[in-house]
């Protein structure tokens, strides 16, 4: 199975796209993850990509495209993907389009003003990668699973969320209609699965998600 995650940064896309790519067994493939290790590892890649990161830009198409095609070709691709932060542009799809096309694009679709509260109480681990909103953690600085420390991204600042939104709205959600032409969107809408405290769950998304993929 090869598929794509599509929704704004906040959307619960890392979350999920973990839980998803254990049960079909194909790996979870995230662009910004491999930036950030890309980073930490001081690579000529990390270094271009810092830039463009803390600004709350795209890092240019070229540099994603030739990363992404590296990282297919890897044998644990053999039985499909699951790519979480990429496609981001137009370009980038028809790029993937002629390397390894996807069954099926998944939307997760999320209300702007929730995204807004989740993204400024984010915290990530430095260890696992694990994230954690804040108002689910019982000590903000240590990750509840491995024990790792709690960060606040750089681009999780106020100024460079408002950003991304933007370049969200601008330059990846043309994408929508790319995908639904090739009849291949699923649209799972988090706000129609709201709970009383006005948020949804993990699990019910994650059931949600495999619904539509059925
Ligand atoms: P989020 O989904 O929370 O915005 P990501 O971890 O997916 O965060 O990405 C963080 C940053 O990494 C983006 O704001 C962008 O600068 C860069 N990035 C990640 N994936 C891409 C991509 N496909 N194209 C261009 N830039 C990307
Ligand atoms: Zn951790």
């Amino acid at each position: 199975m090869k598929l794509i995650f599509l929704g704004p940064p906040g959307a619960g896309k890392g979350t999920q796209a973990a839980g998803v790519s254990a049960h079909l067994r194909v790996p979870h493939i995230s662009t910004g993850d491999m930036f950030r290790s890309a980073i930490s590892n001081g690579t000529p890649t990390g270094l271009e990509a810092k830039r463009y990161m803390d600004a709350g830009q795209l890092v240019p198409d070229s540099v994603v495209i030739d990363m992404v095609r590296e990282r297919l070709a890897m044998d644990d691709c053999a039985n499909g993907y699951l790519l979480d932060g990429f496609p981001r542009t137009v370009e980038q799809a028809e790029a993937l389009d002629g390397i390894s096309a996807p069954d099926a694009v998944v939307e997760i679709n999320v209300p702007d003003e929730r995204l807004l509260a989740r993204l400024t109480g984010r915290r990530v681990c430095q260890k696992c990668s694990g994230t954690y909103h804040i108002s689910k953690l019982t000590d903000e600085k240590v990750c509840p699973v491995c024990g790792g420390a709690l960060i606040q991204r750089d681009d999780d600042k106020p100024e460079t969320i408002a950003k991304r939104l933007q370049v969200y709205h601008d330059q990846t959600s043309p994408l929508i209609g790319y995908y639904q032409a090739q009849d291949k969107l699923r649209v799972i809408d988090v706000a129609s699965l709201a709970t009383v405290d006005g948020d949804s769950r993990p699990e019910d998304v994650f059931k949600a998600i495999l619904a539509s993929l059925e």
